[in-house]
């Protein structure tokens, strides 16, 4: 074989595998690492796997909304909302970029806990199928009592929330993450180091439990038979992103939806009230602080307001649904969640209180391209952050993600339609110039960045004169056509 067969041949390999860790199906004999250190970023390596498949669902959802092709509950397949992928999109960055800023604890305690108290790990070596499938469970099933933790302990879904707050389902809505989740999520596999499964496969698999959970968040795909009684599906996962009282609480599956059904936490999809997404209040934002920390000040506020140390503790530690008038209910009453439209009656209904402001097309356009270059210049730092360049990189590093917070809170406060949103992007692109020349970037590129930056600042201020301003508001009016 040649070199350029042989090239081609591991690319169309690389290519197979990436979309096979979607699904959870890898070759375990290429995934066993000796040590922690040499595990691939595997969340890092899926990036281009999710940018094929949100162009190619976006495409699909296109070309059904086009042809006015109908979803199984008979409502009409929407098409992706600019201002929903951008948040959603940008929270998945928000949670990237602090990860690599901020030391991560995920992994620590699990090594310390392995090295020091594992029972069986003379049991399980790495390279080995046993360890690997008994690894699949524990992981799976660690994963459905941190999510379950997650939605039922006030505290953990001040993090958790993030995920819930798209009242879209798509697989943009896999991305939005909270930054704070991690620092709790890792107690929950404690309980898998103490029993002795390697850390490495421990990771491993963690990656694979993650990656396998991006493709069900989709309305496109409908009943899958027999699957749906064991695989957590797309339509399982419906459910669970359900603002229906019917949907609380539901179906916390990672990978398997055994442990729902085991633990009594199961609801299938009803075929005759379709689910409608996000939060029982939904987010009235798309800034990315106000989307991560939103809930947070809220369980604070109801901390503090709290009378008593048994209240104060349970504020933070019962669920979000708890109230100090029925003291007695950890996860409060169902009947107390606001009842939502039923779109089977009327599937081409509007949904009444959906977060969609307003903006001139133009503007949506602008923001579009500017979002592009953020998610490019995130991806490079990334990408170099991973490989032997990286101390090239550190000193710099904080002034770049204070960049990149600036430019994605500019553009949330943008989608908003907040007057103040287009003040931060006047200062945002006339700093572009002076970060670059600070960076050293090649020279030949600044004269290109120069007239980038000059023209979308001069596009910045004659964007005022596309909204009316009404005098004590901070909401902007559009003046012209809108998306
Ligand atoms: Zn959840
Ligand atoms: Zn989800």
């Amino acid at each position: 074989m040649n070199t350029s067969s042989a090239d081609a041949l591991s690319s169309a390999r690389y290519v197979i595998e990436g979309y096979g860790r979607l699904l959870y199906i890898a070759d375990p004999s290429t995934h066993m690492f000796d040590k922690f250190n040499d595990v691939p970023n595997y969340i890092t390596m899926a990036v281009p796997f999710f940018i094929s498949t949100i162009v190619f669902e976006a495409l699909l959802m296109w070309i059904a909304n086009y042809r006015e092709m109908r979803l199984q509950n008979g409502r009409k397949v929407k098409n992706f909302r600019l201002n929903d992928t951008i948040s959603s999109i940008s929270a998945g960055m928000f949670q990237q970029l602090t990860k690599l800023l901020f030391k991560s604890v995920e992994f620590g305690a699990y090594i310390y806990i392995f090295e020091n108290y594992a029972i069986f790990s003379s049991y399980f070596p790495v390279r080995s199928y046993v360890t690997w499938a008994f690894a699949f469970f524990f992981v799976d099933f660690g994963y459905y009592w941190f999510h379950r933790a997650a939605h039922e302990v006030n505290l953990f879904w001040a993090a958790h929330v993030v995920h819930h707050s798209s009242q879209e389902y798509n697989q943009t809505t896999a991305l939005r993450q909270s930054f704070l989740q991690e620092h709790f999520s890792w107690l929950f596999y404690l309980p898998v180091a103490l029993f002795g499964i390697p850390p490495s496969i421990f990771r491993v698999h963690r990656d694979l439990d993650t990656l396998f959970q991006y493709w069900i968040h989709t309305e496109l795909i409908g009943n899958l038979g027999p699957l749906e009684y064991f695989l957590n599906t797309p339509s399982h996962h419906r459910v669970h992103h359900g603002r229906n009282p019917y949907c609380i609480d539901q179906n916390y599956a990672g990978t398997l939806i055994i442990w729902d059904r085991m633990f009594g936490t199961f609801t299938a999809e009803k075929e005759d009230e379709p689910v409608l997404y996000g939060i029982v209040h939904p987010l009235q934002s798309f800034n990315p602080f106000t989307v991560q920390t939103h809930h947070l000040l809220h369980v604070m506020e109801k901390t503090w307001k709290s009378k008593g140390v048994v209240n104060k503790f349970k504020a933070l530690f019962y669920g979000p649904g708890w109230t100090p008038e029925k003291p007695e209910l950890r996860l409060g009453e169902i009947k107390d969640i606001p009842p939502v439209q039923n779109l089977k009656k009327d599937p081409d209904a509007e949904i009444k209180d959906l977060y969609n402001p307003v903006i001139p097309l133009i503007v949506n356009f602008y923001v579009l391209l500017h979002f592009a270059v953020i998610i490019a210049v995130q991806n490079m730092v990334m990408v170099r952050i991973d490989s032997a360049e990286a101390y090239t990189l550190n000193p710099v590093l904080p002034f770049i993600a204070a960049f990149l917070y600036f430019s994605m809170t500019s553009i949330g406060m943008i989608l908003d339609g907040k007057k103040q949103g287009i003040i931060l992007e006047c200062i945002r692109v006339a700093a572009i110039p002076f970060l670059c020349r600070f960076l050293e970037l090649n020279e030949s590129l600044i004269i290109f960045i120069d007239i980038f930056s000059i023209s979308s600042f001069l596009f910045s201020l004659y964007g005022f004169s596309l909204f009316s301003i009404k005098q004590g508001s901070d909401i902007l009016e559009p003046k012209l056509k809108t998306l």
